[in-house]
């Protein structure tokens, strides 16, 4: 088997720093030894990478992205070849992605079509939520058989009537089923009900603009849906995951749970650590690039994020990567802001606005990686094969750059869309070299991967409980 050592890095896990030599067999590091030492000295190699003055850090596990999304009339625009390309050069080696249940159909045909356009083309390891989007009794029975092939989690929407909404008895439903066969409950929590009406009302009331969608989209109808999908939770014996939390409310909500010793998990988006509804304000038709769900909330919103994730109360950041062309795609929502397909490109971004975070003092290095690579591998089943770097653990490792300075922009970026929510940033640090499995992809600006090295990962259940 090919060896591979990474000589002179500072490592850096959710649990320590430690200035240590990595070797390499074939697809996983079977060992670390402190730089310098005889053991380390003592180990041969096909190929060494020198990462002196350089971290070495797990790669990224982004828990939350939808390539090819069908939605709003339209298909998000990366496909799983290019948007793991572009998460690849993000310092990110493994996603997790929704497959779609859609109405009338079975979690195994959503399933299959998802494996489908994943097979055989993606650049890193991937994984498969599941988004029941009809629950009844035949996709109630699917669930545990999910759960057998490594599907263990599952998404529910108390948002989007009449596309993937569930009902208060069908979300009760499916915690219970979770609650038995340990399938981990994922909630997009917004009253959706609600939120239709205030959208009708707006446009009535000629408010077609972006901005408007953050108005409608209420903070108050975020933390409803929070403490109700909590309390269901509760009732069901099931733990809860929160996907994309936006609002200081909501943050409230969860944190009041955990202080009751309820199991639940609490996930936010660099959008929201970043972006405020002043990007939804932009002139012209540019707020139309800030449009997601949860939407993008007032600056004030983003302190409590950020102090959410340093008590815990908030686990972990994910992209919910969902790109859409301006030219073309955001465009199907001119004058009526409810047509703007809702998402946000970012699976390539993560990993270095979450050190920016490092450098701003929001964060700890250590935090950083907990809450980009080990959380989300624990929480979704994949650790410690990733999210770490440990012997055993697949070799998925990055030489990051803590020093170099980057400008963010659609023009050199590598996702499959025609502009960046973060144009212009300046942020220091970056991927320099990115392996998966023990194969470089990545070297600077160079792709050295290919379409179908990712693997799909089977999952365990929930080991964040
Ligand atoms: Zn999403």
């Amino acid at each position: 088997m090919p060896r591979t050592v990474i000589r002179g890095g500072l490592v850096i896990t959710a649990a320590e720093e430690m200035h240590a030599d990595v070797l390499i067999e074939g697809e996983q590091v079977v060992a670390l030894a402190a730089t310098g030492s005889d053991v380390a000295d003592g180990w041969t190699a096909d190929r060494v990478i020198d990462a002196t003055g350089q971290y070495v850090i797990p790669g990224g596990v982004d828990a939350h992205t939808h390539m090819q999304l069908p939605f709003g009339g339209t298909e998000a625009s990366d496909t799983f070849e290019t948007g793991t390309r572009a998460a690849a050069f993000g310092g990110t080696t493994t996603i997790v992605d929704f497959a779609v249940q859609s109405v009338g159909s079975s979690l195994r045909a959503g399933l299959d079509a998802w494996h489908a356009k994943a097979a055989g083309v993606c650049a890193i390891d991937y994984a498969f939520h599941m988004i029941l989007g009809d629950v009844n009794e035949s996709s109630l029975k699917e669930m545990d058989l999910l759960v057998g092939e490594g599907v263990t989690s599952f998404k529910l929407f108390m948002a989007y009537p009449g596309v993937f909404y569930s009902d208060d008895g069908q979300i009760l439903r499916a915690m219970q089923r979770g609650a038995d066969n340990g399938g981990l409950i994922m909630m997009h929590a917004e009253n959706g009900i609600a939120i239709d009406v205030l959208v009708e009302q707006a446009l009535a009331a000629g408010k077609t603009d972006p901005r408007y969608h953050g108005e409608v989209r209420r903070e108050l109808l975020e933390a409803e849906a929070t403490h109700r999908a909590i309390k269901l939770a509760q009732v069901a014996g099931s733990p809860l995951y929160v996907v994309h939390v936006s609002a200081a409310s909501a943050v409230a909500e969860l944190a009041r749970a955990r202080d009751e010793g309820l199991p639940v998990f609490g996930e936010t988006c660099p959008q929201y650590l970043y972006l405020s509804t002043d990007n939804l304000a932009e002139p012209g038709f540019e707020g139309a690039k800030y449009v997601c769900s949860t939407p993008l909330r007032p600056r004030e919103h983003q302190a409590a994020l950020w102090r959410g994730l340093r008590t815990n109360d908030l686990q972990v950041v994910s992209t919910d990567h969902c790109p859409f062309c301006f030219t073309g795609q955001k465009d199907l929502g001119r004058g009526d802001f409810s047509k703007i397909p809702n998402g946000l490109p970012g699976v390539e971004n993560r990993m270095d606005l979450l050190h920016q975070a490092v450098l701003d003092g929001h964060l700890t290095r250590r935090r950083w990686i907990e809450i980009a690579c080990a959380t989300p591998a624990r929480m979704f089943g994949l650790y410690p094969r990733k999210g770490t770097v440990t012997p055993g653990a697949d070799a998925d490792l990055v030489v990051y750059d803590p020093t170099a300075v980057q400008t963010v922009s659609a023009a050199t970026h590598h996702m499959n869309v025609d502009y960046s929510a973060y144009e212009g940033r300046q942020l220091t640090g970056r991927a320099r070299t990115v392996l998966s499995r023990g194969t470089v992809v990545v070297d600077g600006d160079a792709y050295l991967g290919r379409a179908g090295h990712g693997r799909y990962q089977q999952r365990s259940t929930c080991q964040y409980l």
